[in-house]
């Protein structure tokens, strides 16, 4: 497939470019910046053939299949929405938009254009999410009763910019981890939380927005979730775990870009070790992407996804900053 970067950025090139690259018939095109200077460099860094500033002209580009965003937070809903009218599949980062009606309008846009819009959620590409979700549905761990997602992380120097200091480029650990927390909660429970509670703060890093959450969220069969998301934490380990009435499972190190960490599950049988495929996360999700555009299944994370997952954020947010319990509104 051959793709259309939007943006300039450090996922693109630290994953993306070389997860379209490794699929047969893969390459990137082009890549188009807010700036010249970063669209060239880049382009050279990186071998892309094309440059530029000028999203519509790359988009009327000959030969261009499928368009990756992952420009800053408030740049994804125009620039999303530009690609499906051009009628280009689009795989969007998240969180999808900065407003419950962007993501919308990006997904009945899609639909209307009859283009393959997906989300980014990769760790529901993962194969250690893969096998705890099958665990769970197979019912290994009997009824679920709760689940915590351990997602205190340290921000590395080098992603130290907007997350940290430009509310209105997206920037906060809510959108940033939280909303990634949404997505593999929902991916793993097969249903849809619908209230929060939260509160957040600011630790040592955020200037301006949240550097740290911890939310409690309740699903429609009773589950209860904790998650704790920070960008300040150096130690702590990232993993997850879900508890049921016949076992537990421990996914340790697992909330990562990497395909690393374990899988533990207990039962009244005994601890056993849960093997997993360790692929790569995001060759993954475009394989599958890729696949949906060709009229074999759906993409991992589709936009319908994409909008609960900034909903789950957008109430966790609001619960924090208003103090309240929030019902999560996914819309229409
Ligand atoms: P970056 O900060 O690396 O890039 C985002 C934008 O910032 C770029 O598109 C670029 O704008 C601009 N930019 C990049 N480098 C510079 C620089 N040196 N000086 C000034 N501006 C610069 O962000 P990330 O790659 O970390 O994140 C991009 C998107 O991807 C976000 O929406 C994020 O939420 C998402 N993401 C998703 C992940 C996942 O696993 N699904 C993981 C990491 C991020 P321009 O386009 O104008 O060149």
């Amino acid at each position: 497939m051959k793709w259309l970067l939007v943006g300039a950025s450090t996922i693109a090139a630290e994953y993306m470019i070389w997860a379209m690259r490794a699929l047969p018939g893969g390459s990137v095109a082009q890549v188009t910046s807010g700036s010249a200077a970063r669209a060239a460099d880049f382009a050279a860094r990186y071998q892309i053939p094309a440059w530029g500033t000028d999203l519509d002209a790359a988009l009327a580009a000959p030969g261009i299949e499928a368009v990756y965003v992952s420009s800053t937070n408030e740049k994804h809903h125009a620039q999303a929405m530009a690609a499906i009218a051009a009628g280009k599949h689009v795989l969007c980062e998240k969180p999808l938009g900065m407003s419950l009606a962007e993501a919308g309008e990006m997904v009945r846009a899609a639909e209307a254009r009859g283009v393959v819009f997906a989300t980014n959620h990769h760790l529901r590409c993962a194969g250690s999410h893969r096998a705890i979700r099958a665990a769970v549905a197979q019912g290994r761990i009997g009824r679920v009763l709760s689940m915590r997602v351990h997602h205190a992380v340290h921000l590395p120097p080098h992603l130290q910019g907007w997350r940290l200091n430009d509310p209105a480029a997206g920037g906060g650990v809510i959108p940033d981890i939280t909303v990634h927390d949404a997505d593999t909660v929902r991916f793993h429970l097969g249903e849809d939380p619908v209230e929060v509670v939260a509160q957040m703060t600011q630790s040592g890093l955020g200037q301006g927005v949240e550097d740290s959450c911890m939310s409690v969220w309740s699903t429609p069969s009773g589950v209860q979730v904790f998650a704790h998301d920070s960008f300040t934490h150096r130690f702590a380990g990232c993993g997850l775990e879900i508890h049921g009435t016949e076992g537990s499972i421990f996914g340790r190190g697992i909330m990562t870009q990497k395909p690393v960490g374990e899988i533990e599950l207990v039962t009244a049988a005994g601890r056993e070790r849960v093997p997993y495929s360790n692929y790569d996360l995001y060759t993954q999700g475009v394989a599958d992407f890729e696949a949906a555009v060709a009229g074999r299944g759906r993409p991992a994370a589709d936009g319908a996804d994409g909008v609960k997952s900034l909903a789950i954020a957008l109430a966790v947010r609001e619960a924090a900053r208003s103090g309240t319990r929030q019902r999560i509104d996914y819309g229409g």
